[in-house]
């Protein structure tokens, strides 16, 4: 962290304080921008704290499906992005029509969008999920439904494997995630025998197979904090060793891949943070129409998992 940096925080601090502003991040931001946030946690974590934020403007260190689930969740108060063309390629590859063609052609079928989905898509679904809970809420839906999992493959597979239960999946996915291939891991773990394997479900199916434990960055957190191991191998975005590593300072980390950066996540810095804050831009916004059933679906999501 440089001198500039510290500038920058001490700043943020003060004028979030002067302006009363709760800024809450993902836990794939920057080291310095978990440090100045008010609460840093996985998308389900940071919904449910936009949900409860003590204050009336919330700041959203995150990208742009983040910031809207905020706004959908909590139409009184005013969301705040510091940097809206923070968005993901995974979110913005299905289209609303892709999903309606889907529930025109099965009309029973329910589908389930993961939390990384614009709120047109979200306003179409029925239950939306995260990779803590997705396990946890296909578990309660109907055991003959026909569910159709959007946008993540890779979520899709790896759950539906671990249920032992068919779904339809729309064929997208994360390109950090995706990237990691097995042979790469494989030879990390050769490299790093006494080391447990952690792996994010957005990773691929094979990925997966190989891994000690398969979970959210929460989970992945939660895991290392209770785990007597001393060295793991993560596999997920980078941004995740700051809080490993401040709560469990003695543990051995080895990222899975030093391309395991998310440069969406990465376009958040503390000079957009400092300028959003001074000048309260850029107000995220969802129009009542797609608000309103994108917000039951995401309510649905928070009563299902809870
Ligand atoms: S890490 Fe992957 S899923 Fe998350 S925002 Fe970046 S591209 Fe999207």
């Amino acid at each position: 962290m440089t001198n500039q940096d510290k500038i920058l925080m001490d700043k943020i601090v003060q004028l979030k304080q002067e302006k009363s502003v709760y800024i809450i991040a993902h836990y794939y931001q920057r080291a310095e921008i978990q440090d100045i946030a008010d609460f840093v946690g996985d998308s389900y974590a940071m919904a449910v704290a936009a949900r409860n934020s003590p204050l009336d403007t919330i700041l959203v260190a995150g990208v742009d499906f983040m910031a809207e689930s905020a706004a959908i969740l909590c139409p009184g108060k005013t969301v705040l992005s510091p940097e809206p063309m923070a968005t993901c390629p995974m979110a913005n590859s299905i289209k609303a029509d892709d999903v309606l063609k889907f529930k025109a052609k099965y009309p029973n079928s329910i589908i389930v969008s993961y939390v990384n989905t614009p709120a047109e898509i979200k306003a179409v679904t029925d239950i939306c999920c995260t990779s803590s809970n997705a396990a946890k809420i296909l578990e309660k839906l109907p055991e003959n439904a026909r569910i159709y999992f959007i946008p993540d493959q890779n979520l899709a597979i790896n759950v539906s494997n671990k249920l032992g239960r068919i779904v339809n999946f729309y064929d997208s996915y994360c390109p950090i995630h995706n990237a990691l291939t097995k042979a790469s891991m494989v030879k990390l773990k050769e490299q790093h025998p006494e080391a447990e394997v952690l792996v994010h479900p957005e990773c691929k199916p094979e990925v997966v197979k190989l891994a000690d434990y398969v979970g959210s960055t929460a989970g992945i957190i939660n895991y290392i904090s209770n785990s007597d191991h001393d060295s793991f191998i993560i596999a997920t975005e980078c941004g995740i060793l700051h809080p490993i590593q401040q709560a469990n300072p003695d543990k051995k980390l080895i990222l899975a891949s030093e391309e395991m950066i998310c440069p969406n996540m990465k376009s958040i810095t503390l000079d957009k943070i400092l300028y959003s804050l001074e000048n309260l831009t850029t107000i995220i916004t969802v129009p009542e129409d797609i608000r309103i059933p994108a917000a039951r679906a995401l309510k649905k999501m928070i009563d299902y998992a809870s």
